[in-house]
Formats: C-alpha cells, sequence, structure tokens
C-alpha cells in the first residue's frame, strides 16, 4: 500500500459540517469538527494545544468571528481531544465547554490528568506533544446529559454517552447530515485505510477506563442509530457502520482472548500487531500496521493489560 491519498486540512464532509485537521502528530492523524448554522458554530474535539492557531485560522477561511463560536466539546478528555480546550476557549469569548458529566473536573483542574498522561506516556513525549495544560473556567463549563439537544443556531445537535474507549465518552449526533461525530468511539483508522474496497480500523481501548462490556453495547447502539456516516477523530469518514462495528467487535474479541494468552503487556503489543494484520487490507504489511497504527496498538495493549490484572484482582476477591 501506499502513503494513503493526502489529506486536506479543511474538507467539507456535509453542509454546514467541517473536518478540521489538528495536526497533532502528523497530518491526517487527528481531527476535530467544525458545525455551522445561521453565523453560529460550534468545535467538536479540539486536538492538542499546538492545534489551536491551526483552528482558530480555519475559523477565519470560514469567515465566523471568533465570538460566534457558542460550544466547544471534546467527545472526552484524553488529550488529542481536549487537550487544546482550555487555550480555544481562552480564544473563543463567547463559547460555553460542554463536556460529560465525569469529565468536568479534569478540564477545571488538570493537574490529575497530566500526572496519569506522564506515567503512561513518559515526560519527554508529554513535554514536546501536551504541555502545557490550560485549565478552563468552571462557570464557563455545561455538563452534557446522554439524551440531551442543544442547538448551533437552530440545528439541533443531539448526545449520545457512548462509554467503552473511555467512561465519559460522549458523542454529537448532527441531525440535519445525520452524521455521527464519534471521537474515539469507533476505532481509530488512517487515510487510505478505509477506501471503496477496503475499511479497515483498530479498536483503540488505552488504560486506565476500558470497559469491553461498554464498548460493545456503544456499537450496538451506534448501528440501532444508523447515522449516514460516522466521523471519527482518526480520521477518515465512515459511512459502511454496520461493517465497521462487525470489523471491530471481531478485532476486539481476538484481541481479548491474546490478553489472557500473553505473557506480558509488551509481549500483548507483538501478539497485536501480528494477529490483527489477518484484518488489513491485502496490499498492507504488517510493517505500515505498525507505522501507521503503533503507538493506537501500543495504547492498546497496556489498556488491554490494565484491564486483566482488574479482572485478576476482582476474581481473587
Ligand atoms: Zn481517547
Amino acid at each position: 500500500m501506499s502513503d494513503g491519498p493526502k489529506v486536506d486540512p479543511l474538507t467539507e464532509i456535509a453542509p454546514g459540517l467541517m473536518r478540521c485537521d489538528t495536526g497533532y502528530l502528523r497530518a491526517g492523524h487527528t481531527a476535530c469538527y467544525l458545525l455551522t448554522h445561521g453565523g453560529r458554530a460550534a468545535i467538536i474535539d479540539t486536538g492538542v494545544g499546538a492545534s489551536v492557531p491551526g483552528i482558530l485560522d480555519a475559523l477565519s477561511r470560514q469567515d465566523i468571528p471568533r465570538d460566534a463560536v457558542d460550544w466547544v466539546i471534546p467527545t472526552h478528555v484524553h488529550l488529542d481531544h481536549a487537550g487544546g480546550a482550555g487555550a480555544l476557549m481562552q480564544a473563543l469569548p463567547s463559547a460555553r465547554l460542554g463536556i460529560h458529566p465525569s469529565g468536568a473536573e479534569h478540564m477545571a483542574d488538570p493537574s490529575r490528568l497530566e500526572v496519569g498522561v506522564r506515567a503512561l506516556y513518559g515526560d519527554e513525549f508529554f513535554d514536546r506533544e501536551y504541555a502545557p495544560l490550560t485549565p478552563v473556567a468552571r462557570e464557563r463549563m455545561v455538563t452534557l446529559d446522554d439524551g440531551e439537544t442543544l442547538f448551533v443556531g437552530q440545528r439541533p445537535l443531539e448526545i449520545l454517552h457512548t462509554p467503552g474507549h473511555a467512561w465519559h465518552h460522549l458523542s454529537v449526533f448532527d441531525v440535519e447530515s445525520a452524521v455521527l461525530i464519534a471521537g474515539d468511539a469507533v476505532g481509530a483508522s488512517y487515510p487510505g485505510y478505509i477506501q471503496q474496497r477496503s475499511l479497515f480500523m483498530v479498536p483503540v481501548v488505552p488504560p486506565p477506563q476500558f470497559n469491553p462490556a461498554a464498548y460493545r453495547a456503544t456499537l450496538a447502539r451506534i448501528v440501532a442509530l444508523a447515522p449516514r456516516a460516522v466521523a471519527p477523530a482518526h480520521f477518515p469518514i465512515i459511512d459502511r457502520v454496520d461493517a465497521a462495528a462487525s470489523l471491530l467487535e471481531a478485532m476486539l474479541d481476538a484481541a481479548i482472548e491474546w490478553t489472557w494468552q500473553a505473557a506480558s503487556a509488551a509481549d500483548l503489543n507483538q501478539r497485536l500487531l501480528d494477529g490483527w494484520c489477518r484484518w488489513l487490507p491485502s496490499d498492507a504489511t504488517r510493517e505500515q500496521l505498525e507505522r501507521d497504527f503503533g503507538l493506537d496498538i501500543w495504547l492498546t495493549s497496556e489498556g488491554l493489560w490494565l484491564w486483566r490484572s482488574k479482572e485478576e484482582r476482582k476474581a481473587a476477591r
């Protein structure tokens, strides 16, 4: 497989719904979404702190004044989705931060989040990719319940709580386009892996909150919602939602089996790289899987390993 098609930094997904490349790690890795209606706007996910100038530039290229943004909504508090929220909120005077009730505290005081992320990724990665984290003022936050509807202009956005990848994960259903903006609820993929004749993504289940039952229930709920397409944060748009959900379930089932067979998290990482190759498009190699999905698969091996140790502790009680 070649390096995949080049991705525009700003792409129209549907009328009034733009995908904006946050530039995190590499082009075509992490997106945020810009929704507009009647001169008002919402931004779903924020990328990292370094993504904020690019997002503000995208607004001005769309002729959206900064004070026309009513909502900033991270799908969850992982830093490739919410790391830019504090800095973005400072630049958008009218915006409220919409957040899952269990994520709000981390946005107001990111210090505990920082400790956890440093422990997982190491200080060097944190300082390079994520620092500094900017808190969001509590009075600008609105917690979003499952089933709630909010509006951008007259355009309704329905909030779905979509746990599994993280307990505090939510997705945003744009009723007008029937596109579900799903953060990390429907796996991760990259340019070139989802095309007419290929559908490949990996389930990403990082520490510390992976819950397989919740992950599967979320996939089932999204299939039942039957959106016209799913717009994930990583990265190509998914229009075969049923097939994507079946693929993720099959890959997760296999991964859980390997989790119980593995001798360590590092061993599990290798098993995932070897085993998930079976689902790769026929012209893609294990080297490409490791190059493009290596970080996701490493995170997943850590998340699954932690989940296994919790299960073992539960069983021993
Ligand atoms: Zn995440």
